[in-house]
């Protein structure tokens, strides 16, 4: 889409109203109104904005910003066209420092500075992802509760289904805004939900995920429901999480796949796991990013514990589902729908790179059911823990210089910053728990 095209669609739908989105280091999608007649200086790229009250932007010392509209982007939010004062539109956008030079700590540059890597050696990543999210009901004020909507399980059907409406009014928003919705299901737990959308390149499947978690608690608000993308809100059923089905193509080849090697996997493949494996650790601090994440990352509700990959075996990191030729991915099954997804998708692919330019060795696949290896069965195998929490995850980013220098300095520091205080906030507080563990015993 170009300038001409954007201004010609504003005038023919009445828009009366642009939303410039951006997205904070923490993954917080963020948004500023302009009024139709503010588009064209916006569209130039001169419009200004205080980026020091953004978590993680800068100082108040350098706080003159600007946003440069990606115009791909574009779209009238199709819920607003019965608004009778006109319709809103939005365009997600660049963040540019005061200098007019890109702004390193925007993530939507993170992933875009990854990607320029990875073109320079031929090569785009595609993904898709499979975001999990809950529907609890609200209270006669309105606020969240903990109870679910229904008691259904996976792939039920309505009566028991009785978020059937508000997901089929999710993936109608969504188609209408240009979604290619491949699945929506109930999952597994009681008021647990799934959608999953065709594959794109990263970047515009990192403000698809925005835009998706936007949609997703809006439409359910309307359905007088609250839904949730926190990764494990109930103790004892399973949590949330968003695989991403990650491919590596050359132009239209899909280089994942060699019809010659016995799996069907390509050498590139391979080592792009490894890399995967390699950097695993540091990874889940961003694609894992709050402590809620790590009471998901469990035995025994299909979210992975271990660094492993397998061709059929859910419990691992990386499976590869079966398909062959060009639909050839691997999944990778730690990421829940908190991580902020310019980030997350930076870090793997950064972490694939550096698994095919080194060469990286995978190792073996491991197709027993791991959560019932017990320590020295797994010692002997070589197989690895994910982080047990947030606090791990941090020093294991800390410790790992690639995924490092794919977020850049800026990113890094105010990420760790954030999520070292969210840590110490958590810990030093007192739980129910403890109290009912401790307080009459000792
Ligand atoms: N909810 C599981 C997770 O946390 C995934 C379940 C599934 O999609 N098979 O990852
Ligand atoms: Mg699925
Ligand atoms: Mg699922
Ligand atoms: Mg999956």
């Amino acid at each position: 889409m170009n300038r001409e095209e954007v201004l010609r669609i504003v005038k023919e739908e009445n828009v009366k109203f642009i939303r410039l989105q951006l997205t904070d280091i923490l993954g917080v999608h963020k948004s500023v109104s302009i009024t139709v007649d503010q588009l064209e200086k916006a569209l130039d790229g001169e419009l200004m904005f205080d980026g020091s009250s953004i978590e993680g932007f800068v100082r108040i010392e350098e706080s003159d910003m600007y946003l440069k509209p990606d115009l791909n982007t574009f779209m009238v939010l199709p819920w607003t066209s019965q608004v009778s004062s006109g319709k809103i539109a939005r365009i997600i956008c660049d963040v540019y420092d005061s200098d007019n030079k890109p702004f390193t700590g925007s993530p939507r540059y993170v992933l875009k500075k990854v990607i320029k890597e990875a073109e320079e050696l031929g090569y785009t990543m595609y993904v898709g992802p499979e975001p999990e999210f809950f529907l609890f009901q609200v209270d006669e004020k309105g606020a969240p509760t903990l109870i679910t909507n229904d008691k259904a399980g996976y792939f039920d059907l309505p009566p028991v289904d009785k978020g059937e409406e508000a997901r089929r009014d999710m993936v109608e928003t969504l188609q209408s805004m240009g979604f290619e919705i491949e699945a929506a299901h109930h999952e597994v737990a009681p008021g647990q939900h799934e959608i999953d959308f065709k594959y794109k390149d990263a970047l515009t499947t990192a403000d698809n995920i925005i835009t998706f978690r936007i949609v997703v608690r809006m439409v359910a608000q309307r359905h007088g429901l609250h839904a949730t993308f926190m990764p494990k809100p109930i103790y004892g059923i399973a949590g949330s999480g968003m695989h991403l089905h990650c491919s590596l193509f050359k132009g239209d080849r899909n280089i994942f796949y060699d019809e010659n090697s016995p799996d069907g996997l390509s050498d590139t493949c391979k080592y792009f796991i490894a890399g995967v494996l390699k950097h695993a650790k540091a990874i889940t601090a961003i694609t894992n990013p709050t402590v809620n994440s790590y009471k998901r990352l469990v035995p025994g509700y299909e979210a992975p514990v271990y660094i492993a990959w397998s061709y059929k075996n859910r419990s691992p990191l990386i499976r590869i589902p079966a398909r062959r030729g060009i639909g050839t991915r691997i999944e990778i099954r730690n990421p829940d729908p908190t991580c902020n997804p310019y980030l997350g998708l930076a870090v793997i692919l950064k972490a694939g790179l550096d698994g095919i330019k080194n060469k990286l060795e995978v190792p073996p696949p491991v197709e027993e059911n791991i959560y019932e290896m017990d320590l020295a069965a797994r010692r002997m195998r070589n197989i690895e823990s994910l982080p047990e929490n947030l606090y791990e995850a941090i020093n294991e980013l800390h410790k790992d210089e690639v995924i490092k220098e794919a977020l850049g300095e800026h990113v890094y520091s105010r990420f760790v910053w954030a999520k070292m205080k969210e840590w110490e906030n958590y810990n030093t507080r007192v739980y129910d728990w403890e109290i009912n563990e401790y307080l009459e015993k000792f």
